[in-house]
């Protein structure tokens, strides 16, 4: 990247890449130590955690224990999952849930007052804790966002687009990033003394999302260009019921409503989910979207009927849901939803520890842009939520005790508004043909082809190169785990392997993987 720098910024305390929960939470928790939250879109409506629908898991229950919610995240995890990650962040679940009561968060109610605890998949007790039916992430977000607002510790900055990680004498210290686009564009370089990514995923970097366009991998992108470990990158969580109306991202039918008993029926109206897992509907994920999958392959249409189970209460109860429906001029209480999976959720990220720190000095990771250990091979539903909070105050908790705040200086111009070029459709497409639910060597190969294509014809392009790493790393780990997985499943290793281990890969390792399996195609055209 050229560095005609235009303005230097220097923060008092942390800096932190992304106004999700994540993001806003850590800087909550820092308070009063001093934190600026930098991101693309508005605090509060910003990244996927403003369409979080379900909620957040914590053992909350009379009859829940923690020692349970962690036994359901590892068996979730297909035996990837850190033990003593998923230990901590099931313990400390219902002490962030208190937090965010603290902060004001109106979570659903029973009418004894006690706090309305909704049943996801795979979960063995009700442990949701949700906000007016399906707006969780939504008033989540909102809340944080007024907090962090009114905060005196706390700087707000929408608008930048981030490119590239600074370092000096091997430490991270700050973070280019632009304002406005094409030759207008200003670069700002913003210092501080730690540095935080709360970026999110990487659903975008595929044609059919749940996620929001700005979740495109390219926090992760950065990270790994800078030499960050990245861990668990082939793990990506496809969600069974987007639903189906042509859509991009893709609106999303919360799984709660499986959980209240809609089921999955073909265009006759058959459920084919009895037949492939005792737990029908409610099976994990991956295997649910799997079948959804299969049966669309095999050339049927895939539906939630929520009819019978939900009906006539359906506008009220899942006001988001609804709304998506009735956009496309189908009423759910009447008929069938039409739906098909979609990439909703990275398992893997920039690898960091129990304090949310990465391999880099200076530089932390929280929210769904890290892999703690936590999700092992699949995500247990609403455990993401969670993690963001979780390790977001434990982030919180060591920059506060180890990093001296210093001098602010310079105040950015405000840009007009985040502006940044959109992932190619040839990358999108080739993610989610050839690097989805169903793998295959030749796949992954010829997807690597298109990501070297795609990563030459952009340039120098730092916002490309950082998609581009990160999709790399996601095709370069699925080629190389030769086995079937929690969220990935390789066709022509359809068998789990007994041996197998956590992913931890940097950017050079993927070029490397990448350039030994260059196809003869590509090989003769460069
Ligand atoms: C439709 C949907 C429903 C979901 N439902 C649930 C649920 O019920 N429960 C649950 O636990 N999880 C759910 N999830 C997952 C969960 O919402 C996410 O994992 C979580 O919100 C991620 O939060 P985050 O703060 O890490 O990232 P995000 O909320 O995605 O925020 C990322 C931030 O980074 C910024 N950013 C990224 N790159 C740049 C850049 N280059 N420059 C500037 N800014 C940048 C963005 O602007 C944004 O502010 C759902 C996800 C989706 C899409």
């Amino acid at each position: 990247m050229s560095r005609v720098i235009d303005s230097v910024i220097e923060c008092k305390g942390a800096l932190i890449l992304g106004a999700g929960i994540a993001g806003l939470f850590t800087a909550l928790r820092l308070s009063p130590f001093p934190a600026t939250v930098l991101a693309g879109t508005r605090p509060g409506l910003s990244g996927s955690s403003a369409w979080a629908q379900g909620g957040i898991a914590a053992a909350m229950g009379q009859d829940d224990t923690w020692e349970s919610h962690a036994a359901d995240t590892l068996t979730a995890g297909a035996g990837l999952c850190d033990p003593a990650i998923t230990d901590l962040v099931a313990r400390e679940a219902p002490d962030r849930i208190r937090d965010l009561l603290a902060l004001g968060v109106p979570f659903d109610r029973k009418a004894d007052g006690a706090l309305a605890l909704g049943r996801e998949a795979a979960h063995s007790h009700n442990r949701i804790v949700h906000i007016a039916g399906d707006r969780a992430g939504a008033e989540i977000s909102r809340t944080l966002a007024d907090r962090a607002a009114s905060t005196p510790s706390i700087t707000l900055l929408e608008g930048f687009h981030a490119v590239e990680l600074a370092f000096e004498d091997g430490r991270v210290t700050g973070l280019f990033a632009r304002s406005g686009f094409g030759p207008q564009a200003r670069l700002v370089l913003f210092r501080a003394p730690a540095i935080v990514f709360a970026t999110g995923g990487i659903g975008a970097l595929y044609a059919v999302t749940t996620n929001p366009l700005e979740s495109r991998g390219e926090g992760l992108g950065m990270a790994a260009r800078a030499g960050a470990v990245i861990a668990d990158p082939e793990f990506v969580q496809f969600h069974p019921t987007a639903i189906a109306i042509g859509r991009d991202p893709a609106p999303l039918a919360t799984e709660a409503l499986r959980g209240e008993g809609a089921v999955l029926v073909d265009e006759t109206g058959r459920r084919f989910m009895p037949a492939i897992h005792p737990d029908a509907e409610l099976a994990p994920r991956d295997v649910v979207a799997r079948a959804l999958h299969r049966e669309r392959a095999a050339g049927h249409a895939t539906f939630l009927d929520c009819t019978q189970a939900i009906g006539a209460s359906f506008a009220q109860r899942f006001p988001t849901v609804y709304g998506a429906c009735m956009s496309a001029g189908i009423d759910p209480a009447t008929q069938p939803i039409p739906v098909a999976p979609a990439t909703h959720y990275h398992m893997g990220g920039i690898a960091s520890d129990a304090r949310a720190r990465t391999s880099l000095k200076g530089f932390w990771a929280v929210g769904e842009c890290a892999a703690t250990g936590l999700h092992g091979a699949n995500r247990l539903a609403s455990n993401s939520l969670l993690e963001a909070l979780v390790f977001g105050a434990r982030a919180a908790q060591d920059i506060a005790a180890t990093v001296a705040p210093r001098a602010a200086r310079g105040t950015p111009d405000a840009p007009e508004r985040f502006n940044s070029p959109a992932p190619p459709h040839v990358l999108r497409d080739a993610m989610t043909r050839l690097v989805g639910l169903e793998r295959d060597e030749a796949g992954l190969t010829q997807a690597l082809d298109v990501i070297g294509q795609v990563e030459h014809a952009g340039g120098n392009e730092p916002a490309l190169l950082n998609m581009t790493a990160a999709a790399k790393l996601v095709t370069a780990a699925a080629l190389t785990r030769r086995e079937s997985r929690g969220g990935h499943y390789r066709s022509d290793y359809p068998h789990a392997d007994p041996a197998s281990k956590r992913t931890f890969m940097t950017l050079a390792d993927a070029d490397a993987i990448a350039s030994s399996n260059i196809s003869d195609e590509r090989r003769a055209a460069i």
